[in-house]
Formats: C-alpha cells, sequence, structure tokens
C-alpha cells in the first residue's frame, strides 16, 4: 500500500480507505498545505496568489504521493499551483477548444458539446477530485463546484433523444464520479434508455487521484450500463500504486474495456522512456493507453506546453519498440474545435503508380507493389450494414467518394464570387 504522508498517520484505515472522507479531507487551503508539505511562507502565498484564480483540491491520498525532498516531483507539478498559471500568454484561450460553441444551443453550453457526427460529449459536473493543474477545461472546472443541474441534463438528455445520429455518449467533467453512486445512476439509466445510444463511456481521474472512489457497489451499479467503456488519466509511473492497481483490477474484471488519456507534460512526462515506462505500467493494469493529448492552449499552462515534435518523438521511440498494444494515438487537439488531429512520425516515404515506399522503426525502407486492379473499386453493397443514416461522408471522406472535387474555405475567392456546383470546373481555379 502507497505509504501515507506523516500528517495522516493517526486517521483510521477506515476512514482513508472511504472515498467519502478523501474528498471531505482534500487540501484546498494553503495554510494547511504549509502544514503538511512544510512550505516555507513565500511558498505558501506563491499558492494562495493562484488560487485568486482557479482551484486548488488533492486528496490526502494524491497528496501522499509527493516525494517532498524532489523539487521536480511529477505528481507535486499536477496538483500543486505555481505562479506561472497567472501568467496569461499570448496564445493563451480562455476555451482553447471551442467547446462552448458547439453546444447545441446557449444553455447547454458547459454540459453538452457535439462535434463529431455520432457522438457528443457530456459535461456531468464541474467538480473534480482533484483539479489538475493543467486542466484544459479550467474555464468550467472547478468554478461551477457542483453537479450539472438537473433541468440541463433534462435538456441534454432532450437533445440526445432527437439526435438519433448520437451512438455514443462520453459523459465526463468535471469527474463524473465525483457524483453519488445514485446520481450517477439516475443518469446512466436516462442514456442507457435511449435506443440508438449504442455505447456509453465515462471520463475519470478517480483510479488516479482518489482510487477509493472505485468501490465494488460501484462496480455493480455500472454493471447494468454495459456497454460501458471507461477511461482514465494516468499521467506518471508515480501514478501507479497498489490502490490504483486494485480500482483498475475492479473495473477490469468486471468487464469495462478501460483505457487512459495522458497529457503530454512539459517537466512530467516529456521524456520517451518515461511514457514507456508508463505504458508498460498501464498494460499490467489492462489498461489500453489510447490517447496521448498535446497541451492545449488553456490560460496559465504555457509552462506544461512541449513542442509537437516532442510528442512525435514519443510515437517513435515506440512505435515498432514495444507492444504495438501499448502504442497510444498522439492527438492535437484543434484550437478553434477542430477536433482531435492525430500525429506521427512519417512512415510513408514515397509512392510511384504501382508501389509505396515505407520505412519502419528501423530505418529500413521497404517497398510495398499495389494490386494491379487497384483503380477499380471491389463494389461491395454496404447498404445493408452500414444504412444511409449512419453514414457520414464530409469533409475528406467525400472527396475521397469522389462527390466533389475540392474543399474550399469560405472565404475562398472562387466561394466569394459564385458558389460553383460540385464537381463542376471552376476555371479560377486553374491558375
Ligand atoms: C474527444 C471528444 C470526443 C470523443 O472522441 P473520440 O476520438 O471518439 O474518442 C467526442 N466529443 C468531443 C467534443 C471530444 O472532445
Ligand atoms: S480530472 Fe480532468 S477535468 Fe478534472 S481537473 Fe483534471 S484534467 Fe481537468
Amino acid at each position: 500500500m502507497t505509504t501515507r504522508h506523516p500528517f495522516y498517520k493517526s486517521v483510521a484505515d477506515s476512514d482513508w480507505n472511504d472515498w467519502r472522507w478523501q474528498m471531505r479531507h482534500r487540501v484546498t487551503d494553503p495554510d494547511e498545505l504549509q502544514r503538511i508539505l512544510e512550505l516555507d511562507d513565500l511558498a505558501r502565498e506563491r499558492v494562495r496568489a493562484v488560487l485568486g484564480r482557479f482551484r486548488m483540491a488533492v486528496t490526502p491520498y494524491y497528496l501522499s504521493l509527493i516525494d517532498p525532498r524532489d523539487p521536480r516531483d511529477p505528481v507535486s507539478l499536477q496538483a500543486i499551483p505555481r505562479p506561472a498559471e497567472l501568467e496569461v500568454q499570448q496564445a493563451d484561450l480562455a476555451d482553447p477548444l471551442a467547446e462552448d460553441r458547439d453546444a447545441p444551443c446557449r444553455e447547454l453550453e458547459h454540459v453538452l458539446t457535439h462535434r463529431y457526427p455520432d457522438r457528443v460529449l457530456l459535461l456531468a459536473t464541474g467538480e473534480c477530485t482533484m483539479y489538475c493543474r493543467h486542466c484544459t477545461r479550467r474555464r468550467i472546472v472547478g468554478r461551477r463546484e457542483r453537479a450539472t443541474s438537473p433541468a440541463l441534463l433534462t435538456r441534454a438528455l432532450e437533445y440526445l433523444k432527437e439526435h438519433e445520429e448520437v451512438r455514443d455518449v462520453l459523459i465526463s467533467g468535471g469527474d463524473p464520479l465525483t457524483l453519488s453512486d445514485s446520481a450517477l445512476e439516475n443518469l446512466l439509466s436516462a442514456v442507457h434508455a435511449i435506443p440508438h445510444v449504442e455505447i456509453i463511456r465515462i471520463g475519470t481521474r478517480a483510479p488516479v487521484v482518489c482510487p477509493q472512489r472505485v468501490t465494488p457497489q460501484l462496480v455493480d451499479m455500472l454493471g447494468r450500463f454495459q456497454p460501458l467503456y471507461v477511461n482514465t488519466h494516468f499521467n506518471h509511473p508515480a501514478e501507479v500504486t497498489d490502490e490504483s492497481r486494485a480500482a483498475c483490477a475492479l473495473l477490469a474484471d468486471a468487464g469495462f474495456p478501460l483505457g487512459n488519456q495522458s497529457v503530454l507534460l512539459r517537466g512530467v512526462n516529456d521524456d520517451p522512456h518515461i511514457m514507456k515506462a508508463l505504458v508498460h505500467d498501464l498494460l499490467k493494469m489492462r489498461v489500453r493507453p489510447y490517447y496521448v493529448y498535446q497541451c492545449d492552449l488553456s490560460e496559465g499552462i504555457e509552462h506544461f506546453r512541449t513542442s509537437v515534435g516532442k510528442g512525435i518523438e514519443m510515437v517513435e521511440f515506440l512505435r515498432g519498440h514495444t507492444s504495438g498494444l501499448a502504442v497510444p494515438t498522439f492527438v492535437v487537439d484543434a484550437p478553434g474545435g477542430g477536433g482531435k488531429i492525430p500525429v506521427m512520425p512519417q512512415y510513408l516515404i514515397s509512392r510511384t503508380h504501382n508501389k509505396v515506399l515505407l520505412r519502419n522503426f528501423e530505418g529500413v525502407i521497404t517497398t510495398y507493389s499495389e494490386p494491379a486492379n487497384a483503380a477499380v473499386d471491389s463494389d461491395l453493397d454496404s447498404a445493408h450494414w452500414c444504412p444511409p443514416h449512419k453514414r457520414s461522408d464530409i469533409g475528406l471522406a467525400r472527396l475521397c467518394a469522389g462527390d466533389e472535387l475540392s474543399l474550399t474555405p469560405s472565404e475562398h475567392r472562387s466561394t466569394r464570387r459564385a458558389s460553383p456546383s460540385s464537381g463542376e470546373r471552376d476555371p479560377s481555379k486553374d491558375n
């Protein structure tokens, strides 16, 4: 078991292992933090200054993972405010992913984001177990320290019922596991009852920052809403403990596929060897590394940002070098609401009319000959398996389908002049 911080040594095991106790005893006050971590007054005041803008809350469990002798401790960097958070940089944005713009209506801002054709993000609460210093949603999270109101949830559910294209609902927040079992159960039953919703996903950091939250009772309740996927957020091998292993084991044994979404953070995990140790630990816990995110442009987190190149380098060190299952997809969530864009090293080096030239992880260059009949579609009848209402032939998929010649930005001069009907040749594009 994790060694408790000496400050908590007299706490009864029954309290320590109770998630409600952990939640109630989260450290939110700089004076208390000073006592526990033995900070000097200057360090305490630096924390206090940040709290005027962004919240702090750290569970005693997560605080115990901090090595007080290490000024660059990866847990501390994620949990304890630093003055750099107050520096708003030129590139920073309050809502970098334009999640509010992609809400179906004004009222559902901060509740529902419908950006992709067939799935939505539902923010069940603004509360988190621990306020990550690097949170991308810090404009909401910790500001609205409560669950989304029943009235708004009802609105969101109405929207989901009306939108038959939504087959995947991602419940996140904040952290939905800050809700009581019964509140979460009510929400899940309502979503699960919508006939066209095929799968539900829960995004939670509880297994990392408060593994005590994952109780047999919770897991039993969640079991009624299969197929249910659980995604968590480990960033560093130091977060993998007996307790977090036990939490993941409970979830995996109950049959929930587990995934992990990390954020690439300068000074925390921007080293391919640390990432490799992390993804191996995750697989041992039956957690599949799903995404690694490039750090977003949220306010006051520039000190956490790495170059995009760092993420590509991480993939270079993983792909081929270790189990394919261990390799997450590295994504840049496009500022302005463009969604997740996967980025990876170049493996396709060149191509001719009948050959592609590829390189592997060792630098071996190889050729693959295309089949002679490549130009002819195999002409499958897919309508039975994927009826028209389930299709999303938009964007580049539409170009691939051959219905359109080009994708043109709306402010392009050809579009401004007259919008040529699709497929027609526009002479203005010839130069
Ligand atoms: C990440 C995200 C999803 C889910 O994306 P997947 O690639 O399917 O995991 C859905 N909606 C929004 C707004 C998101 O940010
Ligand atoms: S758990 Fe997620 S939503 Fe909550 S503070 Fe951390 S990154 Fe933000």
